[in-house]
């Protein structure tokens, strides 16, 4: 209440946040404090295009209306009951939301990281009740420069000397394989044969810088593990619920929601991990689906979290499924960033500082044409930033463009002006 009558500027508020806060990020120098649709204002009252949407998890935009609606709604009757008991929001849900994407079960719980546990967790637990493995035994193979979060266990298996340095000793019971690469997948499942109980990968690796792999890579990986009866986990996350132009990357360029002809040509996961945009960033909310021979392994006592599946995270995830439905937003998303990447791949001929343009739907990167250890990229996003849009390097010198979805054609190309500007103006 003082503060905000004291109307005090970005630095104060980035001090505070230095002396008081564990040193864990490293944000652009921007202070937040509104947003609204594609839209975020910082502290001084500065208007900018956000670029990053929460990685993510903002696809339905700031502060969508309908979203905060429930939210509000439902915190103001029932916020928690722990699953100790029943509440008359949570089976409405799971109802809705194994339709929505087509799993007999799901699991809920908050953040991300926690579902990839949940997801671990059952995959192993089949894997020694249903598929034999013997006690203690079984192998997940991952990617190589995955990320899937940053718990003890994820990042046991990560390739990120930032994220793993000085956290061991480390789970064992993973095996990396280079991403996008059959062969060597192939190698490994011949190589630890029966042992094998998952296979856990991103469909686009989003933090690794929007590496999209070759078309095929994902529907022959997922046939490489029915095959050897390995549970194909995919982590969708970031890539999931619009944000690649389809209702999940796994779905390829298809945009129907889940709900076409197609569908059947498409690879389904035996495991499905969800966050972020499952509540449009209002409230964490994650969720694991899978069918019942999988999910049936979870008996009472072997899994939870006091605030998984609360009732303000059911009614805010259904609003926030069902926003990016009435809104076609998968569709925009598949539209918008055909037209980003062709103005940019443009851009990319013109500017010998980008090297490279990739994605799919509005989730985008550009290489910069400098070492990854470079302040290049992080230069051009403060740039970006005076002149009124949002974005962050990944790993250098990678920049990812990810605008929530509801953004406009007209809106598109004012962002993508920006962009052209600051590159073509930017003087190292
Ligand atoms: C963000 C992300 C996670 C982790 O989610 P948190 O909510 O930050 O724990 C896991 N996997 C992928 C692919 C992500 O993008």
């Amino acid at each position: 209440m003082q503060e905000t009558l004291l109307q005090k500027g970005s630095q104060h508020y980035i001090d505070l946040e230095d002396k008081h806060g564990a040193h864990n990020y490293h944000p652009l120098p921007v202070v937040l404090a509104k947003g609204d649709g594609v839209y975020l204002w910082d502290v001084e009252g500065k208007k900018y295009y956000d670029f990053l949407s929460a990685y993510s998890a903002v696809n339905q935009g700031h502060c969508h209306p309908r979203i905060v609606g429930k939210m509000k709604e439902q915190a103001e009757t029932l916020t928690l009951t722990s699953r100790a008991f029943y509440n008359n929001r949570l089976g409405v849900y799971e109802k809705y939301v194994t339709e929505y994407f087509g799993f007999d079960k799901v699991l809920p719980m908050n953040t991300g990281a926690e579902a990839v546990e949940t997801a671990i967790k059952i995959c192993r637990k089949w894997g020694y009740e249903k598929k034999g493995i013997q006690p203690n035994d079984a192998i997940v193979i991952v990617c190589g420069q995955n990320f899937h979060g940053r718990t003890t266990t994820i990042i046991s298996f990560s390739s990120d000397p930032d994220a793993k340095g000085n956290f061991g000793p480390y789970t064992p019971g993973f095996v990396p394989v280079e991403y996008n690469n059959l062969e060597a997948l192939m190698e490994v499942l011949n190589e630890y044969g029966d042992r094998v109980a998952g296979f856990l990968v991103e469909p686009i690796q989003g933090e690794a810088g929007v590496f999209v792999p070759d078309a095929d890579f994902i529907p022959k990986a997922a046939a490489l593990c029915k095959e050897r009866n390995v549970l194909f986990i995919a982590d969708e996350i970031q890539t999931g619920i619009a944000r690649t132009g389809g209702l999940l990357a796994v779905c390829g360029d298809c945009s129907c929601q889940g709900h076409c002809e197609r569908q059947a040509s498409f690879t389904t996961p035996d495991i499905l991990i969800l966050g972020k945009a499952l509540s449009g960033g209002a409230y964490p909310v994650s969720a694991v689906l899978a069918n019942d021979p999988i999910m049936g392994v979870i008996k009472p006592g072997q899994h939870g979290s006091t605030f998984g599946g609360n009732p303000v995270a059911c009614e805010v995830a259904i609003e926030a499924l069902e926003v990016v439905r009435d809104e076609k937003l998968a569709q925009n998303s598949r539209k918008l960033g055909e037209l980003f990447r062709s103005k940019l791949q443009k851009l990319a001929d013109e500017s010998d500082l980008v090297s490279l343009v990739r994605g799919r739907g509005l989730l985008n990167a550009i290489v910069i044409n400098d070492t990854p250890d470079s302040s290049t990229a992080w230069d051009i996003c403060v740039q970006l930033k005076e002149n009124g849009l949002l974005a962050k390097p990944t790993h250098g010198n990678i920049i990812r463009f990810a605008p929530p979805l509801v953004m406009t054609e007209e809106q598109i190309l004012d962002c993508i002006r920006i962009i052209k500007e600051t590159i073509l103006n930017f003087k190292k």
